[in-house]
């Protein structure tokens, strides 16, 4: 097993890319504050009972999801109701399922702020913007509680739902049919033609469900060690230390001391922080290491695209694997 390879499943070498800095990839998270409803201990005599019924509904959602271990969160969490005078659509088919969240996923177009945001993004504003948007045009998630493994998903979803009827360009492949190379953008599909390869869904979260988490305990220290779901605040959260501790110098940090970063930021393992956990993983025993990156491995959701491409020579359909974020697919093209 190459450990290097493995240590990289947590993240997509285009979450990697974007996150170090590369222009034109995706990947998230900005360590915004959430401003969302705070839903109450307790019933209130100022409302009515209707009002309180929908409270102690969302407050008994939110204690499931707190045991499910994904939408814990210090700020509350929004109403189920979307705001009035606003038009929201069911988003359906998260490569997660959406069982990990509170409520049911909702979203709308982008509009022509959330466009301006995207055409100027570069690896080191995409999570914030990313954040804006997601804040702005999503509804019944926070931004930062968004699982990892839906955020193409979304991103892609807030693109077909604004230009409906325009396609997306397709990466280049090369036809398994005629053996005709397509060249970049050649080809185009739409939004039914994307499905995801999604790792064992159900496997998983039996792993995750009864604590929220997965616990196992490393075998040679034997320290145990809590392994989290990947979400967006996760990587916000690498983000930040790496501004800190390297942009902010104009360095960038070296890939392994990237990728302990990125691991660390789901593991407890008795350590205050991210940057004290991956010294901590640095001190552990080649055993103990192994053991717990495929433990990870195992608890951990894991998605690709693959985008049924038909071919421009012989229109046979190739599915092609994978799918990288570019800002420039917001500006639909011409066809
Ligand atoms: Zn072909």
């Amino acid at each position: 097993m190459s450990l290097k390879k493995t240590l990289k499943q947590s993240l997509s070498s285009d979450q990697i890319a974007a996150l170090k800095g590369e222009p034109h990839t995706m990947s998230m998270e900005a360590p915004v504050a959430p401003t969302q409803a705070h839903v109450p201990e307790q019933p209130s005599a100022t409302l009515t009972p209707e009002e309180n019924a929908i409270i102690m509904q969302a407050k008994a959602a939110q204690n499931k999801m707190n045991t499910l271990g994904t939408v814990k969160s210090s700020t509350g969490s929004q109403s189920h109701m979307p705001p009035p005078n606003e038009t929201f659509l069911e988003i359906n088919g998260l490569p997660s399922g959406g069982e990990f969240y509170m409520s049911q996923m909702h979203g709308q177009p982008l509009r022509v702020q959330d466009l301006l945001l995207i055409q100027s993004m570069d690896g080191q504003n995409i999570i914030s913007r990313f954040d804006q948007i997601f804040k702005r045009r999503l509804w019944g998630v926070d931004p930062s509680e968004i699982l990892l493994v839906d955020e193409l998903f979304l991103a892609l979803w807030l693109r077909a739902t604004s230009f409906e009827g325009y396609n997306f360009p397709a990466m280049p492949f090369a036809c398994t049919s005629c053996a005709y190379e397509s060249k970049p953008d050649e080809a185009e599909f739409n939004w039914g033609d994307i499905s995801w390869d999604v790792s064992d869904l159900e496997a998983i979260k039996a792993l995750h469900e009864e604590k929220g988490y997965y616990e196992t305990i490393l075998p040679k220290s034997e320290i145990p060690v809590k392994i989290l779901l990947r979400q967006r605040k996760h990587l916000a959260a690498v983000q930040a230390i790496i501004k800190k501790d390297f942009w902010d110098y104009g360095k960038e940090p070296s890939n392994e001391y990237y990728e302990l970063l990125v691991m660390s930021a789901i593991l407890d393992i008795g350590a205050t922080d991210i940057k004290q956990t991956a010294v901590y993983l640095q001190e552990l025993s080649a055993m103990d290491f192994v053991f717990l990156i495929k433990e990870i491995n195992k608890a951990s959701l894991d998605a690709e695209a693959i985008v049924n491409t038909k071919c421009p020579n012989c229109q046979e359909i190739n599915p092609v694997a994978g799918y990288p974020f570019r800002p420039d697919i917001y500006l639909p093209t011409d066809t």
